[in-house]
C-alpha cells in the first residue's frame, strides 16, 4: 500500500449553496481516520467530492499523487478507491452473490484482492444466504453486504459513509469486528461517523467536520478523552 489520500483547501458547492470551505485531510496508506461530525456538517459532502459527485468543487484532491480533480466517477474508482454511500445501494431483486458478482473488477496493485468465497469467509453471515434475494435482508446484513461488494472491486482505500447508523448494537459489534480485520490488511479506510464508540474501534486518528470545515484533528483516543469537545462537535 503505498498511495495516501490528501484534501487540501476543498470547497464544494450544491447549486449556490456552499457546503465545504477550504476542507483539508490526509489519510496514509493503510491508515484508519475517522470523521466525526453531527448531521448536516459535511460528512457525506467530502465522501462525495473525493469520488467526484458534487457537481462543483475547487481546491485540490489527490490519491498516490494522482490529481482527481475533474475525473469522472468511474475513473477514480479505477484508482482503487471504494466507496459505500448511506444508502447502501443492494440490488434487491439480486442474490447476494449476484449483488458481489456485480461488483467484481481485476486486480490491482498494492491492494488485496478479493473472491467471492474469501468475503464469505469474512462475512459468514453473507455465506449462509448466498442465494437468498438481497431486498429480503436485514439492514445490519444489506450494510455488510454493501460493504462486501465494494470490497470486490479490490480497493485501496474503502470510503465508508455511517456503516453503522440505523443497526442494532450486536450487529454493530459483527460490523466493528469484520471492519477492524479489513484494516488489518492494510487497507486504508475514511470513515464518516456519528457513532463516537464504533469509530474507536477502528481509527486510530479522527478529524471533526462542523460547518463544512475540519474544525479539529486528533488521535482518536484524545478526541474521546476530552468531553467539551465532543460536546460541542458531536451527538455525545
Ligand atoms: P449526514 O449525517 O446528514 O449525512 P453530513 O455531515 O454527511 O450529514 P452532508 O450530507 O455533507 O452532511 O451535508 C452538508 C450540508 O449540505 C447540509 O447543510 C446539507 O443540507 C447540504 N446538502 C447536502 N446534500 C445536498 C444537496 N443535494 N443539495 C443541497 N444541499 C445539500
Amino acid at each position: 500500500m503505498t498511495k495516501a489520500l490528501v484534501l487540501e483547501g476543498v470547497d464544494a458547492w450544491y447549486g449556490a449553496a456552499q457546503v465545504l470551505f477550504g476542507l483539508s485531510l490526509r489519510v496514509a496508506p493503510g491508515e484508519v481516520v475517522a470523521l466525526l461530525g453531527r448531521n448536516g456538517a459535511g460528512k457525506t459532502t467530502t465522501l462525495r467530492a473525493i469520488m467526484g459527485l458534487v457537481p462543483r468543487r475547487r481546491g485540490r484532491i489527490e490519491y498516490g499523487g494522482v490529481d482527481l480533480t475533474g475525473l469522472p466517477t468511474h475513473r477514480i474508482a479505477r484508482l482503487g478507491i471504494g466507496y459505500v454511500p448511506e444508502d447502501r445501494r443492494i440490488l434487491a431483486t439480486l442474490t447476494v452473490r449476484e449483488n458481489l458478482e456485480v461488483g467484481r473488477q481485476p486486480p490491482r496493485p498494492g491492494a488485496p484482492v478479493w473472491s467471492v468465497s474469501r468475503l464469505f469467509d469474512l462475512f459468514p453471515s453473507l455465506a449462509s444466504m448466498a442465494d437468498r434475494s438481497a431486498g429480503g435482508m436485514s439492514g445490519g446484513e444489506q450494510q455488510m453486504l454493501a460493504i462486501a461488494r465494494t470490497l470486490m472491486g479490490n480497493p485501496s482505500l474503502l470510503l465508508l459513509d455511517e456503516p453503522s447508523e440505523g443497526l442494532a448494537p450486536l450487529v454493530v459489534e459483527e460490523l466493528a469486528r469484520t471492519l477492524s480485520k479489513l484494516a488489518g490488511e492494510g487497507l486504508s479506510v475514511l470513515l464518516a461517523e456519528q457513532n463516537v464508540h464504533f469509530a474507536r474501534r477502528l481509527a486510530g486518528r479522527a478529524a471533526i467536520v462542523e460547518k463544512g470545515r475540519v474544525q479539529v484533528e486528533g488521535t482518536m483516543e484524545a478526541i474521546v478523552a476530552d468531553e467539551g469537545l465532543r460536546r460541542r462537535y458531536l451527538a455525545v
